[in-house]
């Protein structure tokens, strides 16, 4: 049998990630913490197998949090990419290369979540739906959402 590899990383590419294994719980979770790892509304993470992360180029730095806690971030970057506790590794969705499959089945601290957090979807939509065309003429430095040989390109600085 084939082994499945997920991978992904952060927006710069200085912390890439592969993971052996089938990936766990996926979540999001609205305490006042992951709030502030994400900048947003809530955390969104996927358990991962404790002996099935590979990291490659960096790994990520850490904030401690908690006492038992900890949450990893590129260093360069910025992008919010692990909770890690003492029994467990997170990764967060959003890291992920492939994140179609990666609904979130369960929410964390629910008690915790902003009042308005459950209406964002019926905000009004604004069309811009030619974003994804004008983009294809700018150049953009974020690393692609695969595996490259060759990364950085454009002459960035890792
Ligand atoms: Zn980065």
């Amino acid at each position: 049998m084939t082994e499945t590899i997920r991978t992904g990383g952060c927006q710069c590419g200085a912390v890439r990630f592969r993971i052996h294994g089938a990936l766990g719980r996926v979540s999001i979770c609205h305490c006042r913490m992951c709030q502030k790892q994400f900048g947003s509304f809530f955390g969104a993470f996927v358990a991962v197998p404790n002996d099935g992360v590979e990291w490659i180029r960096e790994e990520p730095s850490y904030f401690q949090s908690s006492v038992n806690i900890a949450r990893g971030f590129c260093q360069r970057c910025g992008t919010p990419m692990t909770f890690r506790q003492p029994d467990g590794l997170e990764i967060t969705i959003g890291a992920f290369d492939d994140r179609s499959d990666l609904a979130p089945t369960i929410q964390i601290n629910h008690a915790a979540r902003l009042p308005w957090v459950e209406t964002i979807f019926q905000a009004e939509v604004h069309d811009n739906s030619d974003y994804y065309k004008r983009q294809e003429s700018i150049i953009s430095f974020q690393h692609p959402d695969e595996e490259t040989a060759n990364w950085p390109e454009h002459g960035l600085k890792l």
